[in-house]
Order: structure tokens, then C-alpha cells, then sequence
């Protein structure tokens, strides 16, 4: 760790503790060049989920983009918001993966809906299914109720 104050490159840990929310390693250091002391912090940096498109393309999962498409299918279904967002927002941690590809994503969408509704369940396979991205399903689907006529 280079010394902000000198430029120096060598500065020793003279103390380390966990920070008061335990979620960083505080640690106090010395330079050994000008004397002066900093104090760094060390966290775990959470990897982001990837997406992987059809298209081969990669981009972070988003949970609001999933939750959208689950409201989308859920419309006027007896479905609460907290369930579809107990899920979009637990999906990164439920899957435990680094990577997944979005038809996975779809896949586990549809296996949640099916159980709690079957006609969201429907929405959202026979739509879904033919895209390669959730922002295309979202599209799809407003057209859909355009034509339902709201
Ligand atoms: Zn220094």
C-alpha cells in the first residue's frame, strides 16, 4: 500500500480489526518513510451474477428487470408484488452461480410461476420462451395487452 502522503511504498499494518458493521477489515498502517498513519478498509467485493444472452452476449443480472417481466405476467392475477419480489431479489443468491444464460433464467421463472398461477405461468412460458432477453418479453408482452385492449 503506497503512502498518500509521501508517495512512499512501503507502510506496515500496526493494527487490524474488523470494522463495527463486521462487513470490512479495518486496518491501521504506519509509512515507514514519513511516519504518518492511514487507515484502510478491506471488503469482500461480491461478484455479480452474468447473464448470458443468446446472442452470446454477457450483462449483470438485474432483479428489477426480472421483477418486471413477473409483473407483467402476473397482471391482474391474484400474486403478490412481495412474492415476485422475494424472488427476483433472492434469485442471485438462490441460484449461487456466477454465470447463467437467460433461457435458465426464464426456465426458473416459469417453474416459480407455475405452482402459484397457472395462467401467469402460461404468460409467461409462451412468451418468454421465444425471446432471447427479458427486455424483448416485456415488449412482447405490452403488445399483447394493447391488443387485449389494456
Ligand atoms: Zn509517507
Amino acid at each position: 500500500m503506497k503512502c498518500p502522503y509521501c508517495s512512499a511504498l512501503d507502510t506496515k499494518v500496526i493494527n487490524s480489526r474488523p470494522s463495527e458493521d463486521g462487513v470490512a477489515i479495518r486496518r491501521r498502517r504506519e509509512c515507514l518513510q514519513c511516519g504518518r498513519r492511514l487507515t484502510t478498509y478491506e471488503r469482500a467485493q461480491l461478484e455479480p451474477l452474468m447473464v448470458i444472452k443468446r446472442s452470446g452476449r454477457k450483462e449483470a443480472f438485474s432483479p428489477d428487470k426480472l421483477l418486471k417481466g413477473l409483473q407483467l405476467a402476473t397482471e391482474k392475477r391474484p400474486i403478490t408484488l412481495e412474492v415476485l419480489r422475494t424472488f427476483a431479489y433472492g434469485f442471485e443468491d438462490e441460484v449461487g452461480l456466477l454465470e447463467i444464460t437467460s433461457s435458465e433464467i426464464g426456465r426458473r421463472a416459469m417453474a416459480f410461476l407455475k405452482p402459484l398461477d397457472e395462467v401467469a405461468y402460461i404468460r409467461f412460458a409462451s412468451v418468454y420462451q421465444e425471446f432471447d432477453s427479458l427486455e424483448r418479453f416485456i415488449e412482447e408482452i405490452r403488445g399483447l395487452k394493447d391488443k387485449e385492449g389494456g
